[in-house]
């Protein structure tokens, strides 16, 4: 108690030391970038790029290691979704979703970036095409996505990106939701979120009505669930990942008319095709995650108890 009095004596007298800097294990959640000592890059997608690091303030090498997620590029466009992605992981507690481990801002404090937990498996994109999953596994860590997703919706929140790439990979027995770069609050009442901006959107993990009206709700995640699901029964080899298979439904469609020839495709039912050796009951349950009309998908407390019945 003495020495933290005579730290607050000393930073009221000298104003231009930060609590932070003087009491470096006061706040768990404040990373030091002078401590942070990068290992390699883990990935990137649109916005976003994820390093490893070990955040070592002793200095002796027995630091954690640590994934950082920082901005690629920085304008105020993005910056204000970047931080409301921090937010919202914060505010995530579950054992299906990456978690969140603190923030590290720069001297002058504009640059923020954001420390969760290292997943060393990375990504389900990464581990499917080089582990050999049994299909016990496979519909284990379809069901925990599923969990993971219960609870995002539970809080109001839709994912909106919900793909492989954005599921991570603990151990073999444990997959857990990342990825929050597009995730939206539905307030209490509304059903939809309306999204203005467009241009790189994954359009092949897209509901029907995301794509005809930018229309985004806890049903559209239970279809891009679906793909999710197709993409972990197909291990994510890549001659058979969605954009392959659309784009081979599509057959030659210029660049810029993808979206209006993939509506006409789900419009007239075609779906993409039930991975080999995939049990019926799953096939049928994938199925309805794509179902046209949006309130007859399940929702994702249904589809736990179906996994759980089709797994005993
Ligand atoms: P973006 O918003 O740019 O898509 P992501 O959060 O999806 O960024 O991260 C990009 C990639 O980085 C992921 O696909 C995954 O391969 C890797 N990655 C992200 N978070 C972690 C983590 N916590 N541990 C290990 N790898 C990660
Ligand atoms: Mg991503």
């Amino acid at each position: 108690l003495t020495v933290l009095r005579e730290l607050t004596d000393i930073i009221i007298k000298n104003p231009d030391i930060s609590p932070s800097e003087t009491l470096p294990d006061s706040d768990p959640s404040v990373f030091h970038k002078r401590y942070l000592k990068k290992m390699r890059d883990l990935g990137e997608g649109h916005f976003g790029k994820v390093t490893l690091y070990q955040y070592d303030p002793a200095n002796d090498g027995t630091g954690e290691r640590v994934a950082v997620k920082a901005l690629k590029q920085e304008n105020s466009q993005v910056l204000e979704g970047w931080m409301k992605e921090i937010d919202i992981l914060k505010s995530l507690y579950h054992s299906n979703i990456v978690k969140y481990k603190g923030c590290c801002t720069e001297l002058g404090g504009q640059v923020v970036q954001l420390i969760m937990e290292y997943l060393p498996q990375g990504s389900l994109k990464e581990y499917l095409p080089k582990h050999k999953l049994g299909r016990p596994q496979s519909l284990m860590f379809a069901q925990q996505i599923c969990q993971g997703m219960e609870y995002l919706h539970s809080k109001r929140y839709i994912h909106r990106d919900l793909a492989a790439r954005n599921v991570l990979v603990e151990n073999e027995s444990l997959v857990k939701i990342g990825d929050f770069g597009l995730t939206k609050y539905i307030p209490e009442g509304d059903i939809y979120y309306r999204v203005r901006e467009d241009g790189d959107s994954p359009v092949f993990w897209y509901a029907l009505e995301c794509l005809k009206e930018n229309k985004f709700s806890f049903a559209s995640d239970v279809w891009s669930f679906g793909v999710t699901l197709y993409e972990i029964l197909t291990r994510c080899v890549h001659r058979q990942s969605p954009q392959e298979k659309f784009r081979e439904m599509m057959q030659g469609t210029q660049e810029q008319m993808t979206v209006m020839v993939l509506i006409k495709l789900l419009e007239k039912q075609h779906r993409l095709p039930g991975p080999e050796n995939c049990p019926h009951e799953v096939k049928i349950l994938m199925q309805q995650c794509w179902a046209a009309d949006s309130a007859q998908r399940p929702s994702f407390e249904t589809l736990i108890e179906k996994f759980e019945a089709i797994r005993q």
